[in-house]
């Protein structure tokens, strides 16, 4: 068997590339590294650098965003729906065959766990093939005929699309948003994360390798407030597909006002588990831990408010607390880890500014609460502990802001009524989770809570046709199956007479 040191070996194969030379943006089909100026991106392992990317700017978007535009006028606005899926479907090969090179890198550059990051390389894949099936349907609409004319829609794709994606996850969300804009016959100019650039330039590798024509895809590097900002602005760009902070979307939203983009958004959540005393308690307490404590606790789904029934809350905080100490804290590549660095020390340093805020609360600092010993001791890299507050009221901030790391939130509630106005008693709403064996209870509660995806006895399984997205702070629109389409084309409407109808006169 493989030992962590063979593994960061082979991790250090691929990064080598990108320590030798300014990773580029790509734009219409070539790297470009613009101004010359850049930013570097340093691993969680250890904050050393490990890349010089190329700081974009306004000249680096109006370059990318032109490009786009040709692309979409000469060529892939037009191309068959058939050719499209061929090539997407060339691309989720491409990704397979890359997959580890892509964990790897993925691994160094944010620090997520291998454990997760091997899966996270391959349902990028399955994102492009989804969609690449669904690309030759994708302009289907409807037949909406009268007795006087036949109407029908079509769907037509919207034209250059801006991508801007965030640093928890980034290649797999990349696709996600890049793979249906692609197969609708747009182009995109994505943005990625500043803190976790380098799986981006791996993505518009493959795509240009596996036949994706020159400017169809461009990629960006830079900050939000230059590169992202100007990107929101141009007109060329006719919609934003965001996923990242609640502020951010509000931001995106004013900027893109002047040019009137069209705008999908998802952002932060504060996801309720709500565990009811008839629930399957070793189930609940399963997925209630997994769907916080994994990926870092760096995910918009979590379930970091956990609302427990007081009749079981003791037991369930006492066995929670018993499994969190146990969590094993570690390298991204160790094959064991189950929480690695988080992505940088600004973050780290917010995620631990909830432990003085919880305790001056009156929360109760169960697991955790300080940085953890990552195998080199504890000043090096961005390890924390998985932290459990336990006796929290819905009103701390533990449980009404979004943390973003391995910290659970825990609260009691009394009866369905209760739990479903603490629940509710936040700016988010992005999913809840909700563990019962009353199936009455669980069709009320589900159609009560505020959020856009509801899991009853069950943690975060997607199903790609299904819609994903939030209410309230936590977004605007859907993604997945045909929802995605909805954002990335228009509907047009065709209306022909079928007979001589009566045509009003004027001036006649
Ligand atoms: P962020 O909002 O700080 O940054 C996201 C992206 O936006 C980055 O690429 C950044 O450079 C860019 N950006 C920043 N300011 C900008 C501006 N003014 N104009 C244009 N672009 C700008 O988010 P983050 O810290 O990278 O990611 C964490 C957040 O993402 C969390 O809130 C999390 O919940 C959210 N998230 C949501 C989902 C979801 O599906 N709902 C999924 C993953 C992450």
């Amino acid at each position: 068997m493989a030992t962590l040191d063979d593994t960061i070996a082979l991790a250090e194969k691929h990064l080598a590339r990108f320590r030798k030379k300014v990773v580029p943006h790509l734009i219409d089909g070539k790297p470009d590294i613009g101004s010359g100026e850049t930013f570097e991106t340093a691993s969680p392992v250890d904050n050393a650098p490990i890349a010089n990317v190329a700081r974009g700017g306004a000249a680096e978007i109006d370059r990318a965003a032109k490009a786009a535009m040709k692309a979409f006028r000469t060529g892939w606005g037009h191309t068959p729906g058939d050719k499209r899926r061929a090539i997407l479907h060339k691309i989720a090969d491409a990704i397979v065959a890359r997959a580890d090179e892509i964990a790897y890198v993925e691994c160094m550059d944010t620090g997520q766990p291998i454990r997760y990051m091997a899966k996270a390389a391959l349902r990028g894949a399955e994102n492009f093939r989804f969609y690449a099936d669904r690309a030759p349907e994708a302009n289907n609409g409807l037949s909406l005929p009268t007795e006087t004319h036949l109407n029908y829609t079509i769907r037509q794709p919207i034209g250059p699309v801006g991508v801007i994606t965030p640093w928890n996850t980034p290649f797999m969300l990349s696709t996600w948003k890049i793979a249906p804009a692609l197969a609708a016959g747009c182009t995109v100019v994505h943005k990625p994360a500043e803190w976790s650039p380098l799986t981006a330039q791996l993505l518009a590798e493959i795509c240009l390798d596996a036949g994706l024509p020159a400017g169809v895809l461009n990629v960006v590097h830079g900050f939000g407030e230059d590169a992202g900002k100007a990107l929101t602005e141009h007109p060329d760009i006719k919609a934003i597909g965001f996923v990242g902070e609640s502020a951010t979307g509000s931001a995106i939203m004013r900027q893109g006002a002047a040019t009137l983009k069209r705008v999908h958004f998802e952002l932060g959540g504060k996801n309720p588990v709500i565990v009811f005393a008839d629930a399957d308690i070793d189930r609940a307490l399963d997925a209630c831990l997994f769907m916080i404590y994994s990926l870092n606790g760096e995910r918009c789904t979590s379930s970091s408010r956990a609302l427990v029934e007081a009749s079981i809350y003791d037991e369930f905080a006492k066995r929670a607390a018993e499994r969190v100490k146990k969590i094993k804290v570690g390298h991204p590549l160790d094959a064991a880890t189950e929480i690695g660095p988080l992505i940088h020390p600004r973050h780290v340093e917010k995620v631990l500014s909830y432990v003085s805020i919880a305790r001056q609360a009156g929360a109760t600092v169960a697991v955790g609460g300080g940085r953890a010993d990552g195998g080199k001791g504890k000043a090096s890299g961005n390890f924390v502990e998985p932290t459990l507050y336990t006796h929290a009221r819905n009103d701390m901030q533990i449980a009404q802001e979004e943390i973003f790391g391995p910290v659970l939130t825990m609260i009691p509630f009394a009866d369905e009524q209760e739990a479903v106005a603490l629940a509710n008693d936040v700016r988010y709403g992005l999913a809840g989770y909700l563990w019962t064996g009353d199936v009455g209870r669980a069709h009320r509660m589900a159609q009560a809570l505020d959020a856009g995806m509801i899991w009853v006895n069950s943690e975060n399984v997607r199903h790609l046709p299904a819609p994903f997205g939030g209410v309230k702070s936590s977004g605007i629109g859907r993604d997945g199956g045909d929802y995605s389409f909805d954002f990335y084309m228009e509907t047009k409407n065709i209306a022909i007479a079928l007979d001589n109808h009566k045509i009003p006169k004027i001036g006649a």
